[in-house]
């Protein structure tokens, strides 16, 4: 079974679950469900989904325990879903490598602009841009999602890769938060700042030797975060 383009729904819930089934395939999607942790892991790597809708509490695995098992070979973008609004659950969310967090209750057309959102952002970043970059050690291609350093690969999420592709095309540029929230999500007020402080620090740890004195991506103190131009990556 090969369904690429399918979303894969995981809400134990039933009613809910066929609400979000009935918002995604208005939308024009092909959408597979799953009511439980166990189930959705079967799922997530039988068929592949384009995208993963992810409710947080789920009998037998929870939600957060899914996102971590699939963030081990997976990088399909995942959603969550959560009646928890606390900032720092948001927070672990997006460290275990969610891509973007909805709290109930929400209305199932929001969630299905959503998944459009990261259906798209996650298609055009892999294949709008054609040419590799480079710099230093590092080697971006985003038509093969596919970053290496030193020609040994990282595995990058997809909130991971669409930032470092916006950092990287523009070196020297410096990118607020704000800035850098809306290339991952459509409308930034729904998610906190401080998420994009989560996905640079991963990156960071993924791309830099040494994460707390970093060559490539730089912090600009009280706005955000630029890439390191040429000059200064020969000097260091
Ligand atoms: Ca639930």
């Amino acid at each position: 079974m090969n369904q690429k383009d399918s979303i894969l729904i995981v809400e134990d819930e039933k009613n809910i679950a066929s609400l979000i089934d009935k918002s995604l395939r208005q939308a024009g999607f092909r959408t597979i469900i799953a009511h439980d942790g166990e189930r959705a892991l079967q799922l997530a790597r039988e068929c592949e989904p384009a995208v993963v809708v992810l409710d947080l509490m789920l009998p037998k695995v929870n939600g957060w325990e899914v996102c971590k098992s699939l963030r081990k070979d997976s990088n399909v973008p995942i959603l969550m879903l959560s009646a928890k609004e606390e900032e720092v659950d948001k927070l672990y969310s997006f460290s275990l490598g969610a891509d973007d967090y909805v709290v109930k209750p929400f209305s199932p057309r929001e969630l299905a602009e959503r998944v459009k959102a990261i259906f798209r952002r996650t298609n055009c970043a892999y294949t709008c841009r054609k040419t590799k970059l480079s710099f230093g050690d590092l080697l971006l291609e985003p038509e093969k999602h596919k970053l290496t350093r030193n020609g040994k690969p990282i595995w990058l999420t997809p909130s991971e890769f669409v930032l470092l592709l916006t950092l990287m095309s523009a070196p020297g540029r410096v990118f607020s938060r704000h800035e850098l929230l809306t290339k991952l999500y459509q409308s930034s007020d729904a998610v906190v700042a401080r998420v994009v402080d989560v996905h640079i620090g991963k990156l960071r740890r993924k791309i830099e030797g040494a994460p707390a004195n970093p060559r490539f991506i730089l912090t600009v103190r009280g706005v955000g975060y630029r890439f390191a131009e040429k000059e200064e990556h020969r000097d260091s």
